[in-house]
């Protein structure tokens, strides 16, 4: 990770090195914060930062399903999140807000606990790396089952919950894997990580409902529209195991991954073992919403 040098800390700029908290923090004991993760690009017009309204409304909601009472609106996080890209220099790069339960307390009542919110922003290329994007990457499915909507709340980024993604990420590299696959505690397919999953069969789209116990993300929402419009059919709907081995093509959205296409699954390859057409379809299409060369999706871009 490459070092930026201001983070937004309660509304001040702070020098990189001086962004530190207290080890009594109560979110670093318990997990008790939530957060987001966004990306800002390079288009014609300058450096924008795709669907931040929709990124942080949905840092709200996460607040609000935890009830990590949260006095900021929207627009003021808006503003902080472009004031920090502007303060970095960034032409492109990712953004990290984070809401946590500071210092006030140490039992499992967060309440005393002062909230604070923090915004870093850094340089990030392909999260699954470039080589991953162009000819796809290796998947397992996990041993670890996805988290239930019985004990967490699958829909939002709670800091806590991401436990189960990093022992499903560790265990896939740690076998020789580049990200893993989750089956939700029903043995339906969920999602990756930290990433929603498309399979394409017979020229349609599937994917996982969000009662599958997924992160309704904001790149699988727009990886849809921008492929129904252009006449694809997509069907939300439980996978199994099976319709992954079998599927003609399989890729993760995310916003730190984009779109990244699948050659295998538990070693057996996918399709032809090269992405797939409906695979750069969406690929193409999200770069260039992403980039500003799609007119009908400007009002996804906020110019920083
Ligand atoms: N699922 C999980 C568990 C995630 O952490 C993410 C990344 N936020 C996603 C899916 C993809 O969501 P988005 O497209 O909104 O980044």
């Amino acid at each position: 990770m490459e070092n930026a040098t201001t983070i937004w800390m309660d509304g001040e700029m702070v020098p990189w090195d001086d962004a530190q908290v207290h080890f009594l923090t109560h979110a670093l004991h318990y997990g008790t914060a939530v957060f987001e993760g966004i990306r800002a690009y390079r288009t014609p017009d300058g450096t924008a930062i795709f669907r931040l309204r929709e990124h942080i409304e949905r840092l709200r909601r996460s607040t609000r399903a935890y009830g990590i009472p949260w006095d900021y609106d929207v627009d003021e996080i808006m503003e902080a999140c472009r004031e920090v890209v502007r303060a970095n220099g960034l032409e492109a790069g990712y953004i990290r807000p984070l809401v946590f339960y500071a210092l006030g307390a140490i039992g499992l009542n967060p309440a005393a606990a002062e909230v604070r919110t923090g915004i870093a922003a850094w340089e990030w290329g392909a999260y699954l790396g470039d080589e991953g994007i162009r000819n796809g990457i290796r998947v397992r499915i996990s041993t670890w089952r996805r988290i239930s909507g019985q004990s967490f709340i699958p829909v939002a980024k709670g800091s806590g919950q991401y436990l189960n993604s990093v022992l499903a990420k560790q265990e896939a590299i740690a076998t020789g894997y580049d990200e893993a696959l989750m089956l939700n505690v029903d043995g339906n397919i969920s999602e990756g990580s930290g990433e929603n999953l498309f399979l394409a069969r017979d020229g349609v789209l599937f994917t996982p409902p969000i009662s599958a116990g997924i992160l309704d993300g904001i790149t699988r929402a727009s990886v849809m529209d921008l492929l129904r419009a252009e006449g694809v059919e997509i069907r939300e709907t439980n996978l199994t195991r099976g319709d992954l081995y079998a599927a003609d093509e399989l890729f993760l959205t995310g916003t730190a991954a984009e779109v990244t296409p699948i050659r295998e699954v538990d070693d057996r390859p996918i399709g032809t073992g090269k992405p797939g057409p409906l695979t750069r379809q969406a690929q193409e299409l999200y770069a260039e919403a992403v980039t500003g060369k799609l007119e009908s999706r400007r009002d996804w871009l906020d110019y920083v």
